[in-house]
């Protein structure tokens, strides 16, 4: 039976199989170019004269689960042009057989793809079932060697830190929002380096960044003209954490609003007495830092008598002495309204909460969401003798910021008092839902009287930080633009990074996320 399947066939064009050996686990091809006359790569000349032959080793795609190696017979050729620098040149195979490879240039594009979609151990790994003859660093060899720099002018970069350990070491992140890729991975978040690295991309016309001010002051000096964009979502979140802090310096207020003024400290859980003893002691030391203030002792000579830190004695000269209850920073935070729809919608258990919450990307314990939970339906059942106890900072913010009909007997009782006694914080309240509403509905002609507004507020400091980042504020209103996409970027980066082990050196991880692209 005849049929269609040469042997040069399988081989890379332009070669011919001389002869074929074969083992058990692997097969040897003999080949050799079909050409019978050579250009010399210096003068281009062409040539017929063999001055002698030698053999390479290339590895090539296996076949029927055998690895394949070819044995090259390469002819060096004599060029006859006089005035050639070259006497003597072998000959070239063209791109599927690159000068001086040691795979074929198929081989190596497997390889290379291997190398970015698994990394190096894992990729080498799976390379050997698949009879590919590769060391796991070769793999990672080819994946950098292989990478080639976006070529598509960037127009609208969006930058952010990410973290190579969290709280340890940061990294800088530039993204191509229109072409939605990754451009550059940056070894820190320095204004001097993104500076720097902005200034070589003065094609750049906008650059969408988050609220922090060391990306807006690189952009700024490096690309004068560019637009900045701030980022909405950090906008909003500003936005409620302003509103958090105008309730915390309200707290005296509150408290007096609710009438309780002192403390049962009979009525207290085991932890809030620990921090309610810890409340008192810091009592002590205000007062005694506050003598002294009236004194009119100068702050370093308060630092040096009471042994507080330089911090703690502005805070308490200014009147910003702490609360209470001091809430922590929880894991928790950020999943706070997803939390409290599930609770609206009748979710009481503490493990299927969890477990919900779990989809939406929480990876905390689930013994924080059951203490949530018992908390929340202590609240719900808040009688009026527990209504003494005034609740946290948060809780109030939450509270006043939820819809009444939403809230329970006692809870709105609470509020009705605070709104009350405390119109500053109504105040305060009304200027940030003005704010979120602008931001959502595009108004940015809104912004400048809300900024004259809330400059006299409760939320005075957050209205001067939008007054400082005015232009990019606007533009985050006004734009499409939005670091949404950054934050996606580097759930993708970190994704990578958690393949190899946390190990990867920053080259690499840019050869991996750029080169997929
Ligand atoms: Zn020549």
């Amino acid at each position: 039976m005849r049929t269609g399947l040469r042997i040069s066939s399988l081989v890379p064009s332009g070669l011919v199989v001389e002869s074929v050996s074969d083992s058990p686990d692997s097969i040897i091809l003999a080949v050799r170019s079909a050409a019978s006359a050579v250009k010399c790569p210096s003068c281009g000349s062409v040539s017929r004269r063999i001055h002698s032959r030698y053999t390479r080793q290339v590895a090539d795609l296996p076949s029927a689960g055998r690895k394949v190696r070819l044995r090259v017979i390469t002819r060096r050729f004599v060029c006859g042009v006089r005035h050639c620098r070259r006497k003597i040149f072998a000959e070239r195979f063209g791109g599927s057989l690159p000068v001086r490879a040691r795979r074929t240039a198929r081989l190596e594009c497997i390889i290379h793809h291997l190398g970015l979609a698994l990394g190096g151990r894992p990729a080498a790994s799976f390379a050997k079932r698949l009879m590919l003859p590769v060391s796991n660093d070769t793999l990672l060899r080819v994946v950098r060697r292989r990478t080639c720099p976006p070529t598509e002018p960037l127009i609208v970069a969006g930058i952010d830190d990410w973290a190579f350990r969290k709280n340890h070491r940061y990294g800088t992140i530039v993204c191509d929002l229109e072409r939605r890729r990754i451009v550059a991975l940056l070894p820190d978040r320095e204004t001097a380096t993104v500076r720097a690295w902005l200034s070589e991309h003065p094609e750049i016309r906008v650059v969408s960044r988050d609220r922090g001010g060391g990306y807006g002051e690189a952009a700024a000096k490096a690309l004068p003209d560019a637009l900045q964009v701030a980022d909405r979502w950090h906008l909003m979140e500003n936005a409620s954490a302003a509103f958090l802090g105008a309730v915390r310096r309200s707290m005296r207020l509150i408290r007096a609003a609710i009438g309780t003024t002192t403390i049962n400290p009979a009525l207290l859980t085991c932890a809030e007495r620990l921090q309610y003893q810890g409340y008192l002691r810091r009592q002590d030391a205000n007062t005694a830092i506050m003598a002294l203030v009236k004194d009119g002792v100068p702050i370093k000579e308060i630092v040096r008598r009471t042994g507080h830190s330089r911090q703690v004695v502005r805070q308490v000269s200014r009147g910003q002495s702490t609360d209470i209850f001091r809430t922590r920073q929880s894991t928790l935070d950020a999943h706070l309204p997803f939390l409290d729809a599930q609770w609206a919608l009748g979710c009481r258990n503490g493990t299927e909460l969890w477990r919900r919450l779990q989809v939406q990307g929480f990876q905390g314990s689930l013994r924080v969401v059951s203490e949530w939970r018992t908390r929340r339906q202590r609240a719900e059942k808040a009688t009026d003798q527990q209504l003494q106890k005034v609740p946290s900072a948060r809780t109030i913010a939450r509270l006043m910021t939820t819809a009444r009909d939403y809230l329970s007997k006692a809870d709105t009782v609470t509020i009705a008092a605070i709104e009350a006694h405390v119109p500053t914080l109504v105040d305060a309240r009304t200027l940030i839902e003005r704010f979120q509403v602008m931001v959502r509905q595009k108004v940015v002609a809104e912004l400048e009287p809300w900024t004259a507004t809330a400059g006299a507020s409760l939320i005075a400091s957050f209205a001067s930080g939008i007054l400082k980042d005015k232009a990019a504020v606007c533009a985050a209103i006004t734009e499409p633009w939005s670091n949404g996409q950054t934050e996606g970027q580097i759930t993708r980066l970190k994704l990578v990074k958690r393949q190899m082990y946390g190990r990867a050196k920053i080259d690499l991880l840019q050869a991996r996320l750029i080169g997929t692209a």
